[in-house]
């Protein structure tokens, strides 16, 4: 790279952000994350990593780090959540790392947010420059200077957007592209998984589907804890990760479900909930030294916990076009874009269809579960080739 003293300017110290410095970092290429936030202890949330995701963490090498904080599933096990019927397997710990090179991990964000920030911290191209929080940028320079609301500046040869769902760097880029809420809201929890009932006790991810809402529970903390999420539509759109939610409420939503599951969810006190919006058409990433990504280029709903997975290709990705154009970033940032954008647009695709899978009324969902109670786990696994295999086997 050339000018501003060679280095990349990263908005944003999330999941994605940090894993652009480290890819960046590990192929020598200078560069500053700046983060609004001091990292403050966030609260409760948990994050699936599919084998695509643990294979950009074993590029960035810190698959090994969260090892002691992760879990390995044996299986999505998929259930009824009116009846508690168990509809489908899908089997991951083995045949998982069998079939596609690497693992599938649950863990707490805390925790892979905490490996990727000692990983960056050896590195020595590598800085973190917190409370830094971006609202305006000029790259008519030739370099790009990055301003922060309290004036403070910071100087690159280019910039990458990891700035998350609700990106300053995205307004300031794209100001007609506008985030829409879905109707739906996902509230998280937390319970020690010593004295659960089986099955939410089981070393497992367990999916219960039911009309307009869904279930999903899988261990983390290395197997102490199990992390909680359940969707529900109908509520109001409101930014951040972190509302107070209203036990009672949300209870409401799961009436007709099996006393099993609504036992569960009576034993957690307080929700935490994020409102899930989608993104109107980007019609490009960036331009010149600029680009987005991870949720600032192309937020996903959850429905195939990929946000985390998405963010983490999306730095290995960026880091080798930047590392074979080191003098020419906007030819590196354009070349990343069209090599990503189809894959986030088909994950994007697949996660809103499968959100309208789980959340089928009757007579719909009868049809839903009589197919997916026919599939064998062979097929299962199969149709989720094309995400977690590597990327030039799956075409
Ligand atoms: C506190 C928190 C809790 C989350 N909880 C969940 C969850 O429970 N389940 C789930 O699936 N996903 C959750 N996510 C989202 C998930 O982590 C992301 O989808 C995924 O990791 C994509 O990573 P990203 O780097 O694109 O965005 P993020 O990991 O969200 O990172 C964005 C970063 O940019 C920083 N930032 C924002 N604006 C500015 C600015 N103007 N200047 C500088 N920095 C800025 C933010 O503080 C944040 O550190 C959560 C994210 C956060 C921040």
């Amino acid at each position: 790279m050339q000018g501003a003293g060679e280095q990349a300017l990263i908005a944003g110290g999330g999941i994605g952000g940090l894993a652009a410095a480290i890819a960046l970092g590990r192929r020598g290429i200078a560069c500053e994350v700046l983060e609004r936030s001091h990292f403050a202890e966030e609260t409760g949330a948990g994050i699936q990593l599919g084998p695509n995701a643990t294979r950009a963490l074993d590029a960035l090498g810190v698959l090994d780090a969260i090892e002691p904080y992760g879990f390995r599933p044996d299986a999505i096990l998929v259930y009824d959540g009116l009846s508690g019927r168990r509809l489908a397997s899908l089997p991951l710990g083995t045949a998982t790392v069998e079939r596609y090179g690497t693992p599938y991990v649950t863990l707490r964000r805390a925790d892979l947010h905490a490996a990727l920030r000692e990983a960056l911290n050896r590195l020595a191209p590598v800085a973190l420059r917190t409370g830094f929080e971006l609202s305006a940028i000029d790259a008519q320079t030739g370099d790009v200077v990055a301003r922060a609301v309290d004036g403070s500046e910071a100087k690159g040869a280019c910039l990458i957007g990891a700035d998350g769902l609700w990106s300053a760097l995205r307004l300031l880029m794209a100001p007609a592209a506008s985030l829409w809420f879905t109707g739906a809201t996902a509230w998280r929890a937390q319970l020690p998984r010593g004295n659960l009932p089986a099955p939410f006790a089981a070393p497992v991810v367990g999916l219960w589907l039911g009309p307009r809402t869904h279930l999903v529970h899988y261990p983390v903390g290395g197997g102490a804890d199990l992390n909680i999420v359940a969707v529900t539509e109908g509520g109001a759109a409101r930014q951040g990760w972190n509302q107070t939610g209203n036990a009672a409420s949300l209870l409401a939503s799961f009436v007709p479900w099996t006393k099993d599951s609504k036992s569960l969810l009576e034993q957690v006190e307080f929700w935490r909930g994020w409102s899930l919006y989608r993104l109107t058409r980007l019609e490009s990433w960036g331009a010149g030294p600029v680009t987005l990504l991870g949720d600032a280029a192309h937020p996903v709903l959850p429905y195939l916990a990929q946000g985390a997975g998405l963010a983490l290709e999306d730095a290995v990705a960026l880091a080798a076009c930047l590392a074979a154009s080191p003098s020419d970033p906007a030819a590196a940032f354009r070349r990343y874009e069209r090599l990503r954008r189809p894959r986030a647009a088909r994950v994007q695709r697949s996660s809103r269809r499968l959100g309208w899978l789980y959340h089928l009324d009757a007579p719909l969902a009868l049809a839903r579960n009589l197919i997916l109670a026919r599939r064998s786990e062979e097929k299962a696994l199969r149709r989720f080739d094309w995400l977690y295999r590597r990327e030039d086997e799956s075409r």
